[in-house]
């Protein structure tokens, strides 16, 4: 394979070059199965090499610390109108270095320590910022989460209701990590209007399929929207927020003074490009094969006799029950036995899991990165064969060093994005 690395790092740095041609070389060869995880264009990744890393910019356009801001400015303002253009948003904030950031940002907006939130629980599919003991959220905040159906595995907006009517919370947080279903986000709203609570949605993992119209938008019933700007969205490492104009001045406060310094403008750069990306027509396209590719992958696994938790997807993911198949088979040696095939995925806790989080009972598969390199349903459902046969050689080394030449051979085949 060609490497990506220019000359002035190979040869000022070939201990770092070297340690980067082997991760070229481990993604290019690899099925990337990690539903948060994507390969982003070699514009993006060049916008975000860029010389914008140099250059200090605290504040926002117009209202700048330091001076010589001018293209600062002027790339700001571009990602801003077209994240703004994406999902109709009346204000937006792209300067969150990542997903977590703009969390924090908008909890520091309208919580105060010990406040209540009500959040999807986390071994439902929750995310770590939504609440986790030892992250600052259920650290600082009272948590009420709430959690799927035993029978449906599905939210039920009654039993949020409920809650929420019991616990008054300040904030109610709709969105997850590992959760293959819809998000009802006009239900969310309604509930959080009766108990007179804010609504954030957190669509880091949906926020491509938002934009292409292939799940319902959170931004016209949230008070804010934040995601990532790395996973379905496919731009660089980040995140981003979006509320109304009323909200505007508060989110911007709570972003830069309020808990970042300097924005990664690099990162804003490439967050333009990749916006300007998503605004064209092939990325709908985009969109609705990472759908197709999940159906397809589920179906396959399905009828290889795989439980699927809620029994399919609405999305780019999907949660495997490997107890059907591998009653004794941890999440865990899962993901260890199909990474030394090649396969890359994680483990991750099914609803109601009596395994630890550690050790687990499920796999979460997603299907946006191989769809980035070209994969279509006939290859998705070789993915799930080449799947089943890693997992069902189990300690069987060999067995399973015969599937991972298969996928070098496989992934040789759809090459990544490529200068
Ligand atoms: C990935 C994710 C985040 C956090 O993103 P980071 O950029 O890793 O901080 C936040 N919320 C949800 C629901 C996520 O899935």
């Amino acid at each position: 394979m060609v490497s990506h690395l220019s000359l002035p790092l190979v040869e000022s740095d070939p201990e770092v070059a070297d340690i980067i041609r082997r991760e070229e070389e481990r993604q290019e060869y690899t099925l990337e199965l990690i539903a948060s995880e994507n390969h982003v264009s070699v514009a993006v990744r060049t916008a975000n090499s860029s010389v914008f890393t140099n250059k200090y910019a605290e504040g926002y356009p117009g209202k700048r610390y330091y001076g010589g801001c001018v293209h600062m400015d002027a790339i700001e303002d571009l990602a801003r109108n077209r994240l703004k253009k994406l999902f109709a948003a009346e204000h937006v904030n792209v300067q969150a270095h990542s997903g977590a950031q703009a969390n924090t940002a908008v909890y520091m907006a309208v919580l105060k320590p010990g406040d209540t939130v009500l959040s999807l629980d986390l071994a439902h599919g929750g995310h770590l910022t939504h609440g986790l003991k030892v992250n600052f959220s259920g650290a600082m905040y009272n948590i009420v989460p709430y959690g799927v159906d035993r029978e449906t595995e599905r939210i039920n907006m009654l039993a949020v209701r409920q809650l929420a009517q019991e616990h008054k919370p300040k904030l109610i947080i709709c969105g997850a990590s590992a959760y293959p279903r819809t998000f009802d986000f006009a239900a969310f709203a309604e509930i959080a209007k009766e108990v007179g609570a804010r609504l954030m949605a957190d669509v880091a993992h949906i926020a491509g399929l938002i934009v292409a119209g292939l799940h319902p938008s959170s931004v016209p019933h949230a008070d804010f929207t934040t995601s990532t700007t790395h996973k379905t969205l496919r731009g660089p490492r980040g995140g981003l927020i979006m509320c109304r104009t009323a909200d505007a001045a508060l989110v911007d406060k709570w972003i830069f003074p309020g808990t970042q310094g300097g924005p990664l403008m690099h990162t804003i750069c490439a967050k333009a490009v990749a916006f300007g990306e998503a605004l064209r027509p092939e990325f709908k396209h985009y969109q609705q094969q990472i759908i197709n590719n999940a159906q397809a992958l589920a179906e396959a696994l399905r009828s290889r006799g795989y439980r699927l938790v809620s029994g399919g997807t609405d999305n780019h993911l999907m949660l495997v029950d490997l107890r059907a198949v591998h009653p004794d088979l941890t999440g865990k040696q899962a993901e260890a036995w199909l990474e030394s095939a090649g396969i890359i995925c994680n483990k991750n806790m099914i609803p109601f899991d009596e395994r630890k989080p550690t050790l687990t009972s499920g796999l979460r598969l997603g299907s946006p990165a191989l769809t980035t390199r070209g994969f279509k349903e006939p290859e998705m459902t070789k993915v799930a064969d080449l799947l089943h046969r890693a997992l069902s050689a189990g300690e069987d080394e060999a067995g399973r060093a015969k599937v991972g030449a298969e996928v070098r051979e496989f992934c040789r085949h759809f090459p990544l994005p490529h200068a």
